[in-house]
């Protein structure tokens, strides 16, 4: 069944790629709902496919999703982003948001790290402006179908983004990088970096570039172990990182623009997605769950079901504030007369705020789906296991520590103006 939906698939979306224009026209469902997306079919196909089937070994075994990164790869899913013009398949971001949903749906780690992914081409994409060794390397993922990591955290300033310890050394036209990162999600399965240094040996911490080292450019030696409460499939351990490459590949928008043009507003809202499929993953235990008493006891509503009534409207909020952050965002990076409104402290704000009640919610809802199951949620063989999905949703609050944003959003909300 599998192998006979998926060459039909291809087929609809190659069809809809060259013959529709990108955007949609009026009363055409099939374009305006992205999770009517061919894009978003293969991954949901991918999601409940390859994905679920090896989710509990990656997380026992604390290994890389290897199977479902492989079809994601194989589906040339990995450069969805990258313009068509550049041989992908111009993805939107809605479209990249709903995939995360549905890979979430069956395996954090999977989504997670198709989401980090993502978020590093949308950096390039976003900023590669009329770059074209930028543009080459992109033209290159749509045919390699590279990994790319990101290597932002590192010791000495630990998960703050917008501050570096190590430098790009230039001589000539190339560079030499040195960095000891705290962690690195996939870092030994990542083809390519993007990773964020000081502009020069001499610069401030805040004075940085993003600077990309492809495959070859440089060697990561892992220096300590990913044996995580969840998450256990990103690989995320500290890895020593010495790289060297052409100073083309320092992109030269400053990395303080990449990072509130994109790097983390993409973030928070593919975070958000992934997150949103894993609210799904524990609502869908808790309604089967909930129908096994029912069958048990027909003709009357199990006690349990007013839990799960309680829990369907946070997995709304959870969703409807990313996807109306996600149309705002979309709006503006599709207008560069309103770019700037991406750098503002409101914008800023709100975008933390996302991450904030997101990271939030997601524990809060897989920890009421546990209640809710009780020992048939506590219990790892399970079909209605919540173990993992708790665990996971723990992660949300790390990946850049909440305390640290609310210090910056302390600050903001300081000298915003309004609300
Ligand atoms: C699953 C996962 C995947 C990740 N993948 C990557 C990756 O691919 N690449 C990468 O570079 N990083 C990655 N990270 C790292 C992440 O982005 C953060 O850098 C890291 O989680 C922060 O580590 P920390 O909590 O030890 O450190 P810190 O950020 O140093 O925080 C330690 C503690 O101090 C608090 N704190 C620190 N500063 C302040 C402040 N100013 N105000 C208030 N409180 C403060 C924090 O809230 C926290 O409680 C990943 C993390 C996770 C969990």
């Amino acid at each position: 069944m599998f192998l006979r939906v998926l060459p039909l698939l291809r087929a609809r979306l190659i069809r809809l790629r060259t013959d529709s224009p990108k955007t949609c026209q009026p009363g055409d469902l099939t374009l305006v709902l992205p999770s009517h997306s061919p894009l978003v079919e293969l991954a949901r196909t991918v999601g409940a496919g390859t994905a679920a089937n090896f989710a509990d070994q990656v997380d026992a075994d604390a290994r890389f999703p290897h199977e479902a990164v492989t079809q994601l790869r194989a589906h040339r899913l990995l450069s969805c982003y990258v313009p068509q013009s550049l041989g992908g398949h111009g993805a939107s971001l809605n479209e990249l948001a709903f995939m995360c949903e549905e890979l979430g749906k069956h395996c954090s780690a999977t989504a997670m790290v198709f989401a980090m992914h993502q978020i590093q081409v949308a950096c390039l994409v976003h900023h590669c402006h009329d770059d074209r060794h930028l543009k080459a390397y992109l033209a290159q993922l749509t045919q390699n179908q590279h990994l790319i990591g990101s290597v932002t955290s590192e010791v000495g300033v630990g998960g703050d983004m917008r501050s570096s310890v190590c430098a790009v050394d230039v001589n000539g036209d190339e560079f030499t990088l040195n960095k000891n990162s705290t962690t690195s999600s996939y870092g030994a399965q990542a083809d390519d970096l993007l990773v964020t240094a000081r502009t020069s040996p001499t610069a401030p911490s805040s004075d940085q570039s993003l600077v990309l080292l492809a495959k070859g450019q440089f060697t990561m030696e892992q220096t300590g172990n990913w044996n995580p409460m969840g998450m256990r499939g990103t690989g995320s351990a500290p890895f020593k990182l010495t790289g060297k490459g052409l100073t083309s590949q320092i992109m030269s928008t400053p990395f303080a623009t990449i990072s509130a043009r994109t790097m983390v507003p993409v973030s928070h809202l593919l975070w958000a997605a992934t997150w949103v499929g894993n609210a799904v993953a524990s609502m869908t235990r808790v309604k089967s769950f909930i129908k096994q008493q029912a069958r048990s006891n027909p003709g009357s509503l199990p006690p349990t079901a007013l839990r799960m009534a309680e829990l369907a409207p946070s997995i709304q909020l959870l969703r409807t504030s990313y996807r109306y952050l996600l149309t705002e965002y979309e709006s503006i990076n599709a207008d560069p007369t309103r770019y700037d409104e991406l750098s503002t402290i409101g914008y800023a704000v709100r975008m933390n705020n996302l991450k904030l009640s997101g990271s939030q919610l997601i524990v809060d809802i897989a920890n009421k789906a546990l209640q809710i199951c009780g020992v048939a949620g506590y219990k790892n063989d399970s079909k209605f296991a919540m173990g993992r999905i708790l665990r996971d949703a723990h992660a949300a609050a790390l990946m850049v520590g909440n305390d640290r944003i609310l210090n910056s959003n302390a600050n903001m909300l300081m000298i915003l103006k309004g609300d």
